[in-house]
């Protein structure tokens, strides 16, 4: 059977390996076996990397969002405030976050697809003293746009601001340099470009921060970042964790350090330009200038007169799945993620299809 092709960005298509992993056996997550599973995860995630020096990896069950927020609701000192750099729906959601939590909270917002002004940042780092955690968005998933994020944590670092970074979609698809970005907190997930399954994520912590981390106040019972830090440093779990989604980590992992996370961010730059190169000959337009684009997503603009609903079933019905815009590009443009484990052949065929559905609806 022809497999389907998953062109949005996560879940993504999983090698054998990976899917078979879960069926490495039923588990009780109170014994050693799952310790050690939990164990040799946050290790391989640290080693992947190269930061085992510096960061402390934390698991958490649920989708990245889940991640986020308990980086998010652990992440502020009481009294303090965040910068929350906005550009997209990713960023919004961080601003969410904070409200919900009560936060206060500085928001730097620009249209979607715009990059921040460093200049903006700055003024505001200036004015706000208050200001103890800038938040942002490494890769915002809902146009492609990839933020600069070594020079917004730059900025921060020079002011003694903490950075947390939103990398869920960035991580092992983009570079992010952990030895000169002061990036105190980066969250991610297992089922995006770490190629496994939902079910669980994870945030990176500097060591260096775990003191701060651990006098704040636990606002969440399930979210409490120090608390499970605490638990998992002890190879214990505060709750039941997704335990056939952490297997497949596992084995995520062993083929991401395999791999290379540096060979691993070349083959998604290769993609994305390959698809890219595709996109243009047909004539398609791009949403995000060149030298912005993250190389794991693309935003297309759709072709005049022509639906997504009309674009995607046909692109379903030959076994390829695409993204629809959010919000109010919902009937503007369509998306295109190239992460996870896709062929060329495969990448080929796709533009051949669209070529096809753009050439028919032309006329
Ligand atoms: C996918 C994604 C998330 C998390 O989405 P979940 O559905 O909770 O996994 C958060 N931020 C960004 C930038 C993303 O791309």
């Amino acid at each position: 059977m022809k497999r389907t092709i998953l062109l949005n960005p996560g879940p993504i298509n999983v090698t054998d390996r990976v899917r078979d992993a879960q069926l490495r056996g039923d588990l009780c997550h109170r014994e050693v076996e799952f310790s050690d599973l939990m164990e040799g995860i946050r290790k391989k995630l640290l080693q992947a990397f190269d930061i085992e020096s510096d960061y402390s990896a934390i698991l958490i069950s649920g989708s990245g969002t889940a991640a986020l927020e308990m980086a998010i609701s652990s992440c502020l000192s009481p009294g303090r405030s965040l910068l929350v750099i906005q550009n997209g729906v990713y960023g919004d959601r961080i601003a969410k976050m904070a409200d919900v939590y009560g936060f206060k909270k500085h928001g730097i917002s620009y249209p979607w697809g715009t990059p921040p002004v460093l200049d903006d940042v700055e003024s505001a780092l200036k004015e706000n003293p208050d200001i103890e955690v800038v938040a942002i968005v490494h890769h915002e998933t809902t146009t492609g746009l990839l933020n600069p994020l070594g020079e917004v944590s730059q900025l921060a670092r020079r002011f003694g601001k903490k950075v947390v970074v939103d990398c869920i979609s960035s991580l092992a698809g983009d570079t992010l340099d952990f030895n000169n970005w002061p990036i105190d907190i980066a969250v991610g997930t297992a089922n995006k470009c770490v190629q496994g399954l939902p079910g669980v994520s994870f945030v990176l912590v500097k060591k260096n921060d775990l003191d701060r981390l651990g006098r704040i106040p636990p606002r969440s019972l399930y979210f409490n970042l120090a608390g499970h830090h605490t638990a998992q440093e002890k190879g214990d779990t505060l709750f039941t964790p997704a335990i056939q989604a952490h297997y497949a980590l596992d084995a995520a992992l062993d083929e991401l350090i395999e791999e290379t996370v540096a060979n691993r961010i070349i083959r998604h730059r290769e993609s994305a330009e390959f698809l890219r190169q595709g996109f243009a000959k047909i004539g398609l337009q791009l949403m995000i200038p060149d030298g912005h684009r993250s190389n794991c997503l693309t935003s297309i603009y759709l072709p005049n007169g022509l639906t997504y609903t009309k674009l995607h079933d046909d692109l379903k019905n030959a076994g390829f799945v695409i993204y629809a815009g959010q919000g109010k590009l919902s009937d503007k443009i369509f998306r295109i993620a190239n992460m996870g484990d896709i062929r060329k052949e495969e990448f080929a065929e796709l533009l051949e299809l669209l070529e096809k559905i753009c050439t028919q609806h032309r006329g």
